[in-house]
Formats: C-alpha cells, sequence, structure tokens
C-alpha cells in the first residue's frame, strides 16, 4: 500500500523505498521508559510508560533526539512484539502507555491497538508532534485516550526552515481541532492523571514570540476543551549552532509574553517555571529497553 498516512503524502510503497519519515512498513521502536518527565497529570508518581519510535516524519533542524528521529536507532518489532511490548506496559504499573512520535506509524498501530485495546488496563497517550492529516487522527478513534499534541510554529517561514513542513499550522489546527472532537473535554481520575483528552504543548523558541501570540490567538476558540502546556526548555543542539535564532535559549521577556497571551486568551494547564527547564527533559537514548515484549 502506498504510504501518504501524514501531510507529507510521500506516495511510496513502503515495504519497497523510505519515506521522508525514513522508515518501511514496520514498527521500529529505539527505546522503552518509565518516563517521568511529562506533564503531571501523564507522569503521576509511576511514570509514563514511553514507546520512543525510531524515525519522525518532521525532523525538526534543531530536534533535541537526534539519532532516534533519524531512525539512526531502533528494533524492529512484529506486530505480535508490540501488542506484547503493550500488554507489558499496561501491567508494569505505569500510568499510561505513552506512544512518542508515532504518527508515521499510524495505521500499523491502529491495526495492533484495535484487537488488544480491551485488555489494556491504562489510558493510550498519543504523544505527536502536530503534523497529522485528520483522516489519520480519525483512524484512532476509540483506540487512543489522549492525545498529547505539540503546537510548533504559526508562521510558514518558521515551518518551512526549521521543519521543511509547509503548512504545518494548518495541518496542526485541523488535526488538533479533530483530536478535541474525539476525546471531548479533559477527565481525570481520583488522583489527577488523565483518562482522557487533549494536552497541547508549546514550546516557546528564540525570536518567536510573536508566532507563540499567533499560536495561541488561533487556538483560543477552544481554550476550555483542552489543557495547555507551555514549555521554555529549547536548548540549542550543535546542529544550529550558528543559526541567528536558534543559537541561544529563549530570553525570558519572550516567554513571558507567551504566558501572558496564554492567560488573555483564556487557557489553562502547565506553565513551566524557566528555572526548572533541565536537560534531564531529553532522555539518552543509548540503547536501553526499560520493558520488553
Ligand atoms: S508517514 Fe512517512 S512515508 Fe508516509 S507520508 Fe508521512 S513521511 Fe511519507
Amino acid at each position: 500500500m502506498l504510504c501518504n498516512m501524514c501531510p507529507r503524502r510521500c506516495n511510496v510503497d513502503r515495504d519497497e523505498t523510505l519515506g521522508a519519515c525514513g522508515c518501511g512498513s514496520e514498527i521500529s521502536v529505539s527505546r522503552t521508559v518509565r518516563h517521568f518527565w511529562e506533564e503531571p497529570c501523564i507522569s503521576g508518581k509511576n511514570g509514563s510508560g514511553a514507546i520512543f519510535f525510531s524515525g519522525c516524519n518532521l525532523k525538526c533542524i534543531y530536534c533535541q533526539n537526534y539519532s532516534i528521529s533519524r531512525g539512526i536507532v531502533g528494533k524492529e518489532l512484529s506486530k505480535s512484539e508490540f501488542q506484547s511490548l503493550l500488554m507489558n506496559i499496561s501491567e508494569s504499573g505505569a500510568h499510561n502507555i505513552n506512544l512518542v512520535t508515532p504518527t508515521h506509524f499510524t495505521m500499523q498501530i491502529a491495526e495492533a491497538l484495535s484487537e488488544i485495546k480491551s485488555d489494556l488496563k491504562i489510558p493510550i497517550v498519543w504523544n505527536t508532534s502536530g503534523y497529522e492529516t485528520e483522516e489519520s487522527i480519525e483512524a484512532l478513534k476509540g483506540l487512543v485516550d489522549i492525545f498529547l499534541c505539540d503546537v510548533k510554529y504559526f508562521s510558514d517561514e518558521f515551518a518551512v526552515e526549521y521543519s521543511h513542513a509547509p503548512n504545518y499550522f494548518g495541518y496542526a489546527k485541523k488535526a488538533i481541532e479533530k483530536m478535541v472532537s474525539i476525546t471531548g473535554k479533559p477527565t481525570y481520575d481520583d488522583n489527577g492523571l488523565m483518562k482522557s483528552g487533549v494536552i497541547l504543548r508549546h514550546l516557546v523558541l528564540p525570536g518567536g514570540r510573536h508566532d507563540s501570540e499567533s499560536i495561541l490567538t488561533e487556538l483560543a476558540h477552544i481554550s476550555d476543551s483542552v489543557v495547555l502546556s507551555l514549555m521554555c526548555q529549547y536548548t540549542p543542539t550543535p546542529s544550529v549552532e550558528s543559526h541567528k535564532l536558534l543559537s541561544r535559549r529563549v530570553a525570558s521577556l519572550e516567554y513571558n509574553h507567551a504566558v501572558k497571551c496564554a492567560n488573555k486568551l483564556g487557557f489553562n494547564g502547565y506553565i513551566q517555571d524557566k528555572t526548572s527547564a533541565k536537560s534531564e527533559y531529553t532522555p539518552d537514548f543509548e540503547e536501553k529497553w526499560d520493558f520488553v515484549y
């Protein structure tokens, strides 16, 4: 089958060749780990059971997880191996199964989940860059409980230069509206852990304060249906050390402007404390599997 799973619409047969995401048709996983650095309603006390997929359909030039997003590290799993991994995490005491950068395996994951979803005891989190099609999100209806979705850029200039992703915001906005229509407003268990809903995560970028404002303004109509997670942990990587904007961290003025806009527009959720933005939030990707299949 030709792959048009994400807005890149490569129209390639991934059994024969690789698309822009750098992956063939088999699910490929870089790492599984108990992850404690997501938002508190996801990580809780016990952590989130994260599965990091290899490859990425966005490939930002400042990517913090370069080795996995370029598909450099990873193991291919058959459908039954992947299902065993999901069951293993479900029994592990983690609060949820956190599928990180899953977009380019949407159909494979949906097929695997559809056969065992009723046996899984914890919510499924779709942890995505937001570069999604509405059809792909629709295919996850009844299978995914929580969408943890980045919203990266409003301006096409940033989207094209930083991620080679024309019309990023146009796609992300439609995908996010579809996510909200699927999950409804957030719901929580008695311990404050999210059971269903949409978390919108926005990393404020250096030089991006007007972009952040535009993103928030354009999504203000769903501000009471989502949890906003505003982040300031951007860290320059060697790949952008000479870039005019991306070579520095976010200034307080820029981040505070985004915080002010979020408050004014009626968003609720998490605002990262600038002093808490640490490199530990980025797991290293030496081969290490906390959960096995
Ligand atoms: S999932 Fe990969 S191959 Fe398919 S359209 Fe997207 S980038 Fe191309």
